[in-house]
């Protein structure tokens, strides 16, 4: 859209940058928008004027949240699934397959269908920056197709041909192994910006997970992975060696995890090059003990907060509820868990332009029913986001 836009009568503003505390807070503030960015920051009573003007009522406003980590391409639910395991069934992954044969038989449009509906679902709830993996399809040409369907609603998209060997290869694990490096990969590059392993037992151990993640750099793509979420193993150190953007869930960490991913920390002061991505939805939809994000905070290391959308062991596209969870159950502040939703998500998926509000940054803003962000964890379950703008456009 042409013009400038001013939000402006702001009374708490979550900048992320300069101002108050580690969000960067101002008060009675204003944002002038133009042509999808960020324009200016500063106090209302000294806002430019501009062709349209927001008024948010002395609400707060904030970047809009960076959802990291996401599984959207799928077909089908689990919702028996969930069930069974709210009676008493342990979560173990292997339900994946469940879903990988419903992916499999769904046209495009099907696919197309639910990304879409789950990406507006999450747009709704603020959430203006979405990673996409695929990882249901577990062929060269469904792992394709998955990742051409997810680039059409994200820039930033993941190669998860490592989700789980497949029932197909269930005694020839290194042959799908060498399928995801060769083939797969090939197909699956011109599409993708990360590659990513599920790295448990049950799924990939970390030899095979090095031999997926290297493929990946070497064919250009960035390193991500899912790391020590069911138990203990060398899924975290081995996304540090790496130089991982981010190593996801985190839910069971030694010292020697913990010191590896503190020394990643660079040298200025602003945090871990490699981010801990904690994704509470999962602990709390497999009933199983949270992560201890403030050992992590207290360690230096950069902690971002993700959703995890999936239809089996997450299936919630909502930050405002990742928010809520982080604080009642991870140990982390209200403000350390918005800064996380943001600016954390944004440092996981090694972007500066989003996650913080502040000259030449996307206009992605959120303006919520409420005067303080702390609302966010204060008042779980209720919808707080009055209103999204996108890249500068109102949604
Ligand atoms: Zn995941």
């Amino acid at each position: 859209m042409s013009g400038t836009l001013l939000v402006d009568n702001i009374g708490e503003l979550v900048t992320n940058g300069a101002g108050e505390g580690p969000l960067g807070i101002r008060r009675d503030a204003a944002v002038l928008v133009e042509e999808g960015r960020v324009a200016w920051v500063g106090p209302s009573a000294s806002a430019p004027a501009a062709d349209r003007r927001i008024d948010a009522g002395g609400a707060a406003v904030l970047p809009g949240f960076v959802d990291s980590h996401a599984h959207l391409v799928f077909a089908g639910d689990r919702a028996a699934e969930f069930a069974a395991r709210m009676a008493g069934e342990r979560y173990t992954g292997g339900g994946i397959r469940t879903t990988v044969g419903a992916t499999r038989a769904a046209s495009d449009d099907e696919l197309r269908a639910t990304v879409r509906r789950l990406r507006g679902e999450a747009l709704r709830q603020g959430t203006t920056t979405m990673e996409i993996k695929s990882g249901y399809g577990l062929t060269v040409d469904d792992e394709a197709r998955s990742l051409r369907i997810a680039a059409e609603a994200s820039e930033d998209t993941t190669f998860l041909g490592a989700h789980v060997v497949p029932a197909e290869y269930a005694d020839r694990p290194d042959e799908y192994v060498g399928l995801v490096c060769g083939p797969m990969l090939t197909a699956a590059a011109p599409y993708a910006k990360w590659v990513d392993v599920f790295c448990e037992r049950g799924a990939f151990d970390v030899d095979h997970a090095r031999a997926i993640l290297t493929s990946g750099q070497t064919a250009g793509l960035g390193v991500r992975i899912h790391a020590n979420q069911l138990g203990p193993g060398g899924g975290v150190r081995l996304g540090v060696e790496l130089g991982a953007a981010s190593v996801d869930h985190c839910t069971h960490l030694s010292d020697a995890d913990v010191a590896a991913l503190a020394g990643t920390a660079h040298s200025d002061g602003s945090g871990t090059r490699t981010v801990a991505t904690l994704l509470p939805g999962a602990e709390f939809s497999t009933r199983s003990p949270y992560p201890d994000a403030r050992r992590l905070l207290d360690a230096g290391v950069t902690v971002a907060l993700a959703t995890d959308c999936n239809p089996g062991s997450s299936y919630t596209s909502s930050m405002p509820f990742c928010v809520a969870l982080a604080v009642r159950e991870m140990r982390m502040t209200p403000a350390e868990a918005v800064w996380a939703a943001t600016a954390g998500g944004a440092r996981a998926l090694r972007r500066d332009d989003v996650g913080v509000l502040t000259p030449g940054a996307r206009a992605d803003l959120i303006v919520l029913d409420a005067p303080s962000y702390l609302h966010l964890a204060y008042r779980p379950g209720v919808p707080l986001i009055r209103q999204v703008i996108r890249n500068g456009v109102t949604q």
